[in-house]
């Protein structure tokens, strides 16, 4: 396994990585990313401190309910890089159970590579949205044949791909990138139903970053941003050469979404997984600033925390159900339910705003206004900030600024507009999850009982239903 000092060292490899129009020479160094290098780096010495037999506990392959949810907690505390790597591998193992009838000449590759990629210990990232160009069109059919990342070029040796996958998260900070078709694909977008592993140095992978990480000197005031944030990635393949071995799909278009739809399900446990701690914080910080406020006994504060606890339980609960009820696969994997796992993520998705909104009503404005804590520490302004910041003998000014900092980093500045959008959007997006969730729900059953409830079970329409 590598350490964290080995992992830092691995990223000098000659990528080409951007940052607010300049190249990154020292990801590591680097003021705004390195922070979130060094959050992956820790996170493997963690991962380090769990090795079974010198093997990282990623490389676990879950066979029954009770491992699928160990694994759930070892990977949601291994952090966002283990999180996607561990979810792409689980995506190749459970996509090349989908394939190998089809498609079985790509599957001794695919169990090569998760095997190379376990033992090297390496991280890879998820690159499956395109660009997508105008949204109503397929790839054939877009202006520019670039909007989803296709083949340019084929030899005996390999594909050239062109095109660029975007916001994609922790791309730089990763070894590979697991580059997969992003929907289903049609006859004659042959080109377009491409599945390889690329390098994150492969010559002609250009990789643009964004983070909502703190830019401020002072990143006290930051205190969850400031060690959490990882960068998303907007990557680009520049006509980028893939050898035939690291090519785990090409041309089946009838297989072209199956990656996609493997991916989808991890991810999405994933996202359940976070959204139930997320929202359990979400009540933590609206109970601790109603009672620093002096107000944890109101009747509308209780209220609306009242809500917020009901929210976080739903979640919690889908989250149980879709690993008490997880399925095990032909080769033996246990995966997730999928009617929990999209009903809970979609549910966290769609309230959360909501969530937010009841704890910034509960708080008040200083979520915004609370002076920093180098106002505290000023002689000049700290034991006025403590006096004004504080509400009773036993509220101390600093405690009560200190969650307000909280509140504002999680909820109310770059990161909280971060999550806003993420929740929607990550996954899949809404729509995806409501597609899914319908797909998997038992609407004959629930039609069958509407009719015996109406008594029209026998009547030739409800036959027929
Ligand atoms: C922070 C963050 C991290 C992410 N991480 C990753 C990652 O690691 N890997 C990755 O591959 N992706 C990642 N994503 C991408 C995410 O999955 C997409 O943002 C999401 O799938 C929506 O795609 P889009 O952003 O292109 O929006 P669009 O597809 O443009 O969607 C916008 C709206 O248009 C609707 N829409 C789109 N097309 C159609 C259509 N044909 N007909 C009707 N309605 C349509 C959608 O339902 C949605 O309501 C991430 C996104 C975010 C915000």
């Amino acid at each position: 396994m590598l350490t964290g000092e080995q992992y830092k060292t691995s990223l000098d490899d000659g990528r080409a990585t951007f940052f607010e129009g300049e190249r990154v020479k020292d990801l590591p160094g680097h003021p705004v990313l390195g922070p979130a290098v060094d959050h992956v780096a820790e996170r493997y010495e963690w991962l380090g401190s769990q090795a079974v037999d010198g093997r990282s506990p990623l490389s676990t392959v879950p066979q029954s309910a009770e491992q699928l949810r160990s694994m759930v907690e070892v990977v949601h505390h291994a952090g966002l890089m283990a999180h996607v790597t561990y979810t792409s591998i689980m995506t190749l193992a459970t996509a090349a159970g989908r394939i190998a009838g089809a498609a079985p000449q790509y599957i001794e590759g695919i169990n090569a590579f998760i095997e190379d990629a376990q033992k090297r210990d390496i991280r890879i990232t998820q690159c499956i949205t395109d660009a997508k160009g105008d949204r109503s069109r397929p790839p054939l059919k877009q202006d520019d044949p670039d909007a989803y990342v296709h083949v340019v070029d084929r030899s005996k040796d390999g594909v050239v791909v062109r095109g660029a996958k975007l916001h994609i998260s922790g791309a730089s900070l990763g070894h590979e990138l697991m580059t997969i078709p992003t929907k289903a694909m049609k006859a004659g977008e042959e080109d377009y139903a491409i599945a390889a592993m690329i390098p994150v140095n492969a010559p002609g992978v250009k990789i643009i970053n964004t983070s909502y990480a703190p830019r401020h000197a002072d990143t006290r005031d930051f205190p969850i941003s400031s060690t959490s944030a990882c960068p998303e990635g907007f990557v680009i393949f520049e006509d980028v050469f893939v050898p035939n071995e690291r090519i785990f799909l090409n041309g089946e278009v009838a297989q072209a979404a199956v990656f996609a739809h493997s991916l989808g399900l991890w991810e999405r446990l994933g996202g359940l997984s976070a959204m139930a701690d997320g929202a359990d914080l979400l009540v933590g910080f609206a109970q601790l600033i109603a009672e620093s406020n002096g107000l944890g006994g109101e009747g509308h504060i209780k209220e609306k925390i009242s809500e917020m606890i009901i929210h976080a339980t739903v979640i919690r609960a889908c989250l149980e159900a879709a690993v008490t009820h997880s399925e095990i696969g032909p080769m033996g994997a246990a995966f997730p339910n999928e009617l929990y796992t999209n009903a809970g993520k979609y549910t966290g998705a769609a309230n959360y705003s909501l969530m937010v909104r009841h704890l910034h009503d509960i708080a008040g404005g200083s979520v915004l206004t609370a002076p920093s804590v180098a106002d505290l520490e000023n002689p000049e302004t700290g034991d006025l900030v403590r006096k004004y910041m504080g509400t009773r003998n036993d509220v101390d000014g600093e405690y009560r600024t200190r969650l307000f900092h909280a509140i504002r980093d999680l909820t109310a500045d770059a990161m909280g507009g971060w999550y806003a959008v993420t929740n929607i959007q990550a996954g899949g997006g809404l729509y995806a999850q409501r597609i899914v969730t319908r797909r998997h729900y038992d609407l004959d059953g629930a039609k069958r009982q509407a009719l015996a409830v109406a008594g029209l079970l026998d009547s030739p329409a409800g036959a027929k239903g």
